[in-house]
């Protein structure tokens, strides 16, 4: 055992039984009686319904993430990563298709066992709490659609980055990292016309009611829209949500039909200003930041453990390669991605009350954001009362109640 298998076997154990703990805490939280806040919008019955959800939703997620560790394990130490090299390499390729190969079979491996898992979620649990619309056609073609996306727009980048690391040396880190942020911006760019159609429908909002009220209150910001779609969210789950994507020109927002259906149009033109508040606030700038810069660190700790044989002897490999020392690496750094994943999660709840604030603020009327945050927990069953530790690791956004309260505490004059 040397420095390298003591470091990936001591972050996959601990972040494990981390999860664990924290899951079993949040369970525990978990109160019988309905918070004073949401008496009239939930009856006891949907009540009982969601802790069930939350309940049921754990378990699962439990034994998804005991398979996968167990299944890690199993194959390192059966020297799984050597094996197929020794394949891989018998077909004498290029050693970029190689490499292409190696990680392509490894992550169409681990999807296909990890299927009956997704599977299970949507047709199982996801339909006996009523939110399940997507038929088995849609899964099949999702997948499909999935697969091409990653071969297309993944296997150059993976072919990008190895070749990097194959031929130029010590500048390959800031070569592979140019090239990633360049390749970022591009899909971001493309994704609201070209990527996300091929999921949704986008349907550009009908006039009307809501669209004057939304034109209208955008025109009050002055914030430019004109792309706003509703997007067949109902196509897959009865759950709502509402969101902004694309920058520039390519920049939009879109409604789910599902939260339309359920939310009248102050709340609408609430969840619309909460996302222009993001917007204003810089939260999509500061998004690509962060993750611009983090690739750089990646690509740079990348570089300098790349050819480190003691992190091929880890995992018993014969021969050294970069293909495989990625994969080696990506398991070295997760113990940084775990803090930093904290961090993104802090940050990303602090700009969740600030463009709760912007919203309050700036349409005046703060009770239609509370109502329509309270019609979307009920609506999409969330955890009223998660537990502290678990909201501080996991929740990208802070609890309903926490929220509610802190727009209540807002001055709108
Ligand atoms: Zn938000």
């Amino acid at each position: 055992m040397n420095i390298y298998t003591i470091i990936i076997i001591t972050t996959l154990v601990f972040s494990y039984l981390i999860s664990l703990i924290t899951e079993i805490l949040n369970l525990k939280a978990l109160r019988n009686e309905l918070p004073e806040e949401f008496e009239g919008v939930y009856d006891a019955e949907a009540y009982r319904k969601s802790q069930e959800y939350t309940r049921v939703t754990t378990r699962f997620g439990f034994m998804t993430s005991t398979f996968s560790i167990i299944l890690t394990l199993l194959f390192w130490f059966a020297g799984g990563f050597n094996y197929l090299d020794q394949i891989v390499r018998a077909w004498s390729l290029h050693p970029i298709l190689n490499g292409l190969l190696y990680i392509g079979i490894l992550i169409i491996v681990k999807s296909i066992l990890s299927l009956p898992f997704s599977i299970y979620a949507t047709f199982v649990i996801e339909e006996r709490f009523g939110f399940n619309k997507t038929t088995p056609l849609t899964f099949i073609t999702d997948l499909l659609k999935g697969l091409a996306l990653s071969i297309l727009l993944g296997g150059p980048l993976l072919a990008g980055v190895l070749a990097f690391f194959q031929y130029t040396g010590n500048m390959a880190w800031l070569y592979c990292w140019l090239a990633t942020t360049l390749f970022t911006l591009f899909v971001q760019f493309i994704a609201p016309t070209w990527i996300m159609p091929l999921f949704n429908k986008f349907t550009p909002l009908e006039d009307g009611e809501l669209k004057e009220a939304i034109l209208f209150y955008a025109r009050s910001v002055s914030f430019s829209l004109k792309n706003l779609f509703v997007m067949d969210g109902s196509k897959r789950s009865t759950k709502s949500n509402a969101f902004f994507t694309g920058f520039g020109k390519n920049k939009r927002i879109a409604l789910f039909d599902t939260l339309i259906e359920k939310h009248t149009v102050k709340e609408l033109v609430a969840v619309l200003a909460h996302e222009i508040g993001h917007y204003k606030k810089k939260h999509i700038i500061q998004g690509m930041i962060i993750s611009v810069l983090h690739m750089g660190v990646m690509f740079f700790l990348l570089s300098v453990f790349i050819s480190h044989k003691g992190l091929f002897e880890a995992f018993y490999m014969d021969n050294t390669s970069i293909y495989a020392g990625l994969i080696f690496f990506g398991m070295l750094y997760s113990p940084i991605e775990l803090i930093l994943s904290i961090f993104m999660q802090i940050l990303s709840r602090k700009n969740e009350y600030q463009a709760d604030r912007f919203a309050a603020q700036t349409t005046k009327t703060p009770e239609s954001m509370i109502d329509a945050l309270k019609k979307l927990s009920v609506a999409n069953l969330s955890n009223l009362t998660p537990h502290p530790l678990y909201v501080f690791l996991n929740y990208s956004h802070p609890p309903m109640l926490e929220r509610i309260k802190a727009i209540r505490q807002i001055r709108t004059s």
